[in-house]
Parts: C-alpha cells; sequence; structure tokens
C-alpha cells in the first residue's frame, strides 16, 4: 500500500503508519480528536502492511492536553483514558513524535507509545498542580516508570514543563529529531521495527522503579527540600502521594489511586479557586472596548527616566526583550548606581547559570544610561520613575511633552497619583497612560494599566499587547489614589494600624495573614520595605507607632529593627521594646488594649479590603471582579488557591461580610466598615461578585 486513505488522518510512509492529531490550534484532546486517535491507532493496527505506528501533531505542536472547554460538561466517549489503553495496547512498536509541545493528556498520550522523539524546540510537561490537580490519565504512574519517582516528582510536583534537551538527559524521549520530525520519527520507527525485539509497554516497566522502592525515604526528602511548593496547597502532596503509589503498588492499582485522588481534588475548593485563577488572567487581557487585535503602536524604543529602585527594573523588563533602553537621570551618581545595579542583576542570575555571560553583555549593550534628556527624542514609548511628588511629576511631562516624538507614548509608574492630572501638564493627554509596575520590577508579574479620561484606545491595547510581551500580567484599571491594589492595600493597612493599638501584636496580625497563606503579613512587609519611606526627622509628629518607631532609628530590617528585632541573617523576632511602644501609646490615645482573636483579626484584614474592591467595581475603576483577584494574586501574593479576595468573598458569602461589618461598625469607626451598595446588594439577592 502505498498511502493509505483508507483512514482519515493516517498515512502509511515506508511501513509506518503516521496518525496525526490534527485540532488546531493546539490539537487539544478533544472528543473528535480522541476518536481518529483510536481510529487511526486501531486500522494500523489491523493493516498487516504496518510495521510500527508514529503520532504526530499535524501543526507545529503535538498536543496541549485536555480540552477545557469540556470541563463540567458530562462525558463525551471515547473517553482519553479509553485511547491510551488503544495506543498501549498496540502490538507495534509506537513512537510520539513531538514538535512544539506536550503538556498535560498530551504528555499522558505520549507516554503510552513505547517511545518519544523530539524536535529541538519542543516542552513537556504536566501542569495540572497548577490547575490544583493532578494528571489523571496515567501520568503519576508512567512518567516514574519512564524517568524514575524523583525526575517524575520534579515535573509532576512542580507543574513546569523541561526542554527536549532536558527530556532527552533524564530519558523521557529517545532522540531529538535532526532535520525534520516526521522523516526523523518514520526512520526511528522502522528501526525499532526491524529491530524486532520483545515489546515493553510503558505499564510494564520495572527498570526507573525497582531502586526506588529499595528507598522509599526518598518521598519525603523530596517533601522537604522543596517545602515551600506544598505550603498551604493540598494538590502537590496528592501528587506525591500517586506518583509514591506507582512504586509501592501494582500498575492498575497506581492508576485507582490516581484516580481517586485526582476526583479528590476536582472536587475541592482549592481546586475551583485555581482554575477560576487561571481563566481570571486570561480574561484580563480583554478590555471591552477595545477589540482584541486592535491597532498597536510599535515599540522599538524605550526611554526611562529616573534610575531608581523602579526605573532600573523596569529598564531590565525590556531589555530582556531585546528592546533597547534609554535610561536618564538628574543625578549622575544616581545613574552609575542605577546601572551598575542591573549588571549586578545580571551577573547574579548568570551566576546562578540562569543566563548566559554573553547574554548579559547583549542586554547591557542594549542599555543607554545617560543624563541627556534629549535622547528620549526616538523612543516609542517612555516611562517616568521619578519622585511620588505632582509637581515633579508634572515638570518631568512637560519637558518631555517637548522632547518625546509625535505619536509616542507618554507613560508614569505613579504608585498612587492621579494620572489625568500628569497628563494635563502635556498638549496630548491621548497618549499619556500609567504604567504601575511593582517591586522588584523585573521580577513581580503584575502591571496595572491606568487609563486616564482622554487615553485613546490605541494607547491601551498597546500597553496591554506589551505588557504580555514583557511577560507580565497587564491588567486595565481606572483613575483613582492608589488604583485598584494600593487602594485596597490602605483599608487592609488602617485595620491593621487599629488593630495593635487594640491589643494585637504585629507579629499576631502577621501570623493570621501567614496562616492564611499570604507570603507575609502586613507588619513584616512594612519591615521589608523600609518604614521610613516618605518620612522625615523634621516632619514627624508621633503620631502613629510607626512614626515612634522612626524616631528610634527603627526603619525595619536595613536598620536591624522595625517592628521585629533583627539578627544578621535579617531572621525576625518580636520585640518587646516595640510591644511596651505600642501599649503606651494606645494608653496615651485612651485605646483599652484587650484580647484580640484570630478570627477577628483575619476578617478586619480582609472583609473591609473586599468591601473596598467593591466600591472599585461600583465605580468601574476594575472592568470585572477576576480583574481584582488577578491583582492581588500577582501583585500582593493573595494565596492563589483562595482565587484572590472577590473570589474568596464568594466562597465566604457577601451575606457573612455585611454582617461582620456591620457589627464591627456598631464597635465605632462606623464609616470604615460601611459596606458599599454592591456588596449589600449581592448579600440581599445572595449573588456573587464573579457573577457580576
Ligand atoms: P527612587 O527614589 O528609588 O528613584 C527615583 C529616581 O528618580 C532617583 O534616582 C532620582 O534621582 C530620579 N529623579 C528624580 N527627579 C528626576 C527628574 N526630574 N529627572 C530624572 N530623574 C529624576 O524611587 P522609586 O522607588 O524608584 O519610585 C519611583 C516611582 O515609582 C514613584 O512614583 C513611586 O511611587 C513608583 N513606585 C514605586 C514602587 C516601590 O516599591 N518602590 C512600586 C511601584 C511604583
Amino acid at each position: 500500500m502505498a498511502s493509505g486513505t483508507e483512514t482519515k488522518g493516517v498515512e502509511i510512509v515506508e511501513g509506518v503508519a503516521v496518525v496525526a492529531l490534527d485540532s488546531p490550534p493546539v490539537n487539544a484532546l478533544s472528543a473528535a480528536l480522541r476518536r481518529s486517535i483510536a481510529e487511526g491507532v486501531k486500522a494500523a493496527e489491523a493493516n498487516p502492511a504496518v510495521k510500527a505506528i508514529v503520532l504526530i501533531g499535524a501543526g507545529k505542536v503535538f498536543s496541549g492536553g485536555a480540552d477545557i472547554t469540556e470541563f463540567g460538561k458530562p462525558p463525551v466517549a471515547p473517553s482519553l483514558q479509553d485511547v491510551l489503553d488503544v495506543v498501549e495496547a498496540a502490538t507495534k512498536p509506537t513512537v510520539a513524535a513531538i514538535a512544539g509541545f506536550a503538556f498535560g493528556g498530551g504528555l499522558e498520550l505520549a507516554l503510552t507509545c513505547t517511545h518519544r522523539v523530539a524536535s529541538s524546540e519542543a516542552k513537556l510537561g504536566l501542569p495540572e498542580v497548577k490547575l490544583g490537580i493532578l494528571p489523571g490519565a496515567g501520568g503519576t504512574q508512567r512518567l516514574p516508570r519512564v524517568i524514575g519517582p524523583e525526575a517524575a516528582l520534579g515535573m509532576i510536583v512542580s507543574g513546569d514543563p523541561i526542554s527536549a534537551k532536558a527530556a532527552l538527559q533524564i530519558g523521557l524521549v529517545e532522540q531529538i529529531a535532526e532535520g525534520e520530525l516526521k522523516s526523523a520519527a518514520v526512520a526511528f520507527a522502522k528501526q525499532l521495527a526491524a529491530e524486532g525485539g520483545p515489546r515493553v509497554r510503558t505499564r510494564d516497566r520495572e527498570d526507573k522503579i525497582a531502586a526506588a522502592r529499595a528507598d522509599m525515604a526518598l518521598f519525603d526528602r523530596y517533601k522537604a527540600a522543596n517545602a515551600r511548593r506544598f505550603r498551604g496547597f493540598i494538590a502537590p502532596g496528592k501528587c506525591l502521594e500517586a506518583v509514591k503509589g506507582s512504586v509501592e503498588l501494582p500498575f492498575d492499582d497506581g492508576v485507582a489511586l490516581e484516580r481517586k485522588l485526582f476526583m479528590e481534588l476536582v472536587q475541592s475548593e482549592q481546586s475551583a479557586a485555581q482554575r477560576y485563577a487561571f481563566f481570571a488572567e486570561r480574561q484580563a487581557a480583554k478590555v471591552s472596548d477595545v477589540p482584541e487585535g486592535a491597532p498597536t503602536i510599535p515599540i522599538r524604543k524605550v526611554g526611562v527616566i529616573g534610575a531608581g529602585t523602579m526605573g532600573g527594573g523596569i529598564s531590565m523588563n525590556f531589555l530582556n526583550a531585546g528592546i533597547p533602553v534609554v535610561m536618564v537621570e538628574a543625578k549622575a551618581e544616581a545613574l552609575e548606581r542605577g546601572k551598575a545595579t542591573i549588571r549586578k542583576n545580571y551577573d547574579n542570575t548568570a551566576k546562578k547559570g540562569r543566563l548566559k555571560p554573553e547574554d548579559v553583555e547583549t542586554r547591557m549593550g542594549l542599555l543607554d544610561a545617560t543624563m541627556d534628556f534629549d535622547k528620549l527624542a526616538d523612543c516609542d514609548l517612555v516611562i517616568e520613575a521619578v519622585f511620588e511628588l505632582m509637581e515633579i511629576k508634572k515638570e518631568v511631562f512637560a519637558r518631555l511633552d517637548k522632547i518625546a516624538k509625535p505619536g509616542a507614548i507618554l507613560a508614569s509608574n505613579t504608585s498612587y497619583l492621579d494620572v489625568n492630572e500628569i497628563a494635563s501638564a502635556t498638549s496630548r493627554p491621548e497618549s499619556v497612560i500609567g504604567l504601575h509596575f511593582f517591586s522588584p520590577a523585573n521580577v513581580m508579574r503584575l502591571l496595572e494599566v491606568v487609563r486616564g479620561a482622554k487615553t485613546d484606545k490605541s494607547v491601551v491595547a498597546t500597553a496591554m499587547a506589551l505588557g504580555k510581551k514583557i511577560g507580565k500580567v497587564a491588567v486595565l484599571v481606572g483613575v483613582c489614589h492608589g488604583f485598584v491594589g494600593n487602594r485596597m492595600l490602605a483599608a487592609r493597612q488602617l485595620e491593621a494600624g487599629k488593630l495593635i493599638l487594640e491589643g494585637a501584636m504585629p507579629w499576631d496580625v502577621d501570623r493570621v495573614m501567614t496562616d492564611f497563606g499570604m507570603p507575609m503579613g502586613p507588619f513584616a512587609m512594612g519591615d521589608l520595605a523600609g518604614l521610613d519611606i516618605g518620612w522625615t526627622k523634621e516632619n514627624s509628629t508621633s503620631s502613629n507607632v510607626r512614626e515612634l518607631l522612626c524616631e528610634m532609628g527603627r526603619f525595619g530590617q536595613k536598620s536591624g529593627a522595625g517592628f521585629y528585632d533583627y539578627d544578621a541573617e535579617r531572621r525576625a523576632t518580636p520585640s518587646p521594646v516595640v510591644e511596651k511602644v505600642i501599649r503606651d501609646f494606645a494608653a496615651k490615645q485612651g485605646v483599652p488594649q484587650r484580647d484580640v482573636s484570630d478570627q477577628e483579626i483575619l476578617e478586619r484584614l480582609t472583609y473591609p479590603l473586599i468591601n473596598e474592591g467593591a466600591k472599585i467595581l461600583e465605580e468601574k475603576i476594575a472592568q470585572r471582579a477576576s480583574d481584582i483577584d488577578v491583582v492581588w494574586i500577582n501583585g500582593y501574593g493573595w494565596p492563589v488557591y483562595r482565587g484572590g479576595p472577590m473570589f474568596y468573598a464568594d466562597s465566604v458569602g457577601a451575606k457573612t461580610i455585611v454582617e461582620r461589618l456591620q457589627a464591627y461598625a456598631a464597635g465605632g469607626d462606623a464609616d470604615d466598615f460601611k459596606p458599599s451598595a454592591l456588596l449589600e446588594r449581592l448579600a440581599r439577592e445572595g449573588g456573587r461578585f464573579q457573577d457580576q
């Protein structure tokens, strides 16, 4: 038979059946594709002219895994498991030919083949844990049999993909294709058929797991060495349990264990929150009145004004993306320091082996650090990151207005200030926008894109697209004091400050927040950032605890003391001195100290913050509740397994939140706890933020 036309999607090449996965764009394993794979493999099995079988993606990728549009719908036969059984039951050698990527169910499919070949750029991964679940189609049982339990844990518990090169090193693929993938896979399959020999199914492989049986402690060691990945999350522990099962149990029992754990996870609140967060992030990229694919302004060169903490970090984002940066400063030593910090950051990354030395030079070569403002003239985008003072910002924008070319985007990295007022200092407010990066700007994923009253749609579209290009999660917000994130944070800070006067100590407040899943509490965060931001000795009025601490020289971690005492390794311990300062100050203010429960701390740090989020929605400062959640997960470390503050509010229920706010309002400070109209309506109707 020359070329098979009997079965759709199957081509016979030199006695090898090539079964194509053809469901663009990512060959998601939809019901139709599952059926066609099963039929293709069965036809190849039945055809005596076929000596071996290759599975290959029809386009540029193998498969992105499950079809997410089927989530939550009744199952359609054949299930992925049925298809995998068909592939694994084949008596002829089977080769998965992997281009682009094989993720999730896509990799599980490839694991049922006897062999795998990849193209050099391919990535392979099981990302399920990131959605709070585990690979549920045999991945936790087959992967350890192919690459050993330790390497399998690395992939399954982290969810991070690995490169084709790494896959070759650990035996996940047998070959990296030189030249065209299909020909290489066919040649390999032919060779396997010619060699004959016993065909070992993945499920029957013992070679990589036998040794682990004598060293079951490896699982505890892995957990101890990767404690951070497990903290607060349920899924990584279940992944570990399933992989352990692959070593301890016969294959079918291991699959049954995997299924049981999968079902537990898929029904868990954590997984619901993580899946919600996944879709929320995709949704955030959409701007309701700017169509996808709207025209954008090409950004070939970027200017950054200010080489301080933020200016340097912001510049690195563009250098990393290969975009030249002109970084200007008012002070020569600040410029030198800023440039040196960028180099030091790159050198450190290179030392850790995560960047090639020549790449450090390429990136530094793209940076023009200068005192000459006129060099901003040919930049397509200029981002201002000078001191947070309206007067200075307006001065800088007026100057920039005279220098920047027509059509250039003029952006401010302001944390709080009115972008419309900044824009009014220019003759072109339509070109002005806020680009609020978070510190450290080269690391934090969040970018608040602040749309001014007159900002042009093309400027908005460009900012959102550029955010994606530099690896950020861009969220569109409107103008108000502090935008979405910092405005809500202020509501939390207010309560934190009040709570310590009422009797909770800073370490009690912080502990409740870290137990909730935040990376640190408000007081530890203050110590890290520096308590003296915006503080001067001359203007200090001893009117709050922070000022009192600054007056004592307790500026936070950098001075060895803040709300906490710090040792040489910057490890924090509660400070008796601070406790006394707080108690004395409370007495002076006439605030009685009492026992404050952990529950009260949690409610007062989260409910007013959620209430502020509701006001933000009412005022249309955010497009949707899920955008607020994206801000908090990516900019403030809200635990993704709690889905963000608005998702959390839905899980607690608006009614409960309103009742608690009203109860606190009755205790005093009524304004701080007054429920917003939206929250009250949801409480009345039993509604959810997600559905607004
Ligand atoms: P910084 O003090 O570290 O740096 C500001 C730099 O701007 C200094 O080097 C200063 O010399 C320079 N500068 C001042 N006036 C200038 C002018 N007219 N022309 C050129 N350079 C000038 O401050 P930062 O922490 O980088 O903050 C910068 C901006 O970013 C502020 O608006 C701040 O609110 C915002 N921001 C800061 C953070 C943060 O965590 N630090 C986070 C987000 C946003």
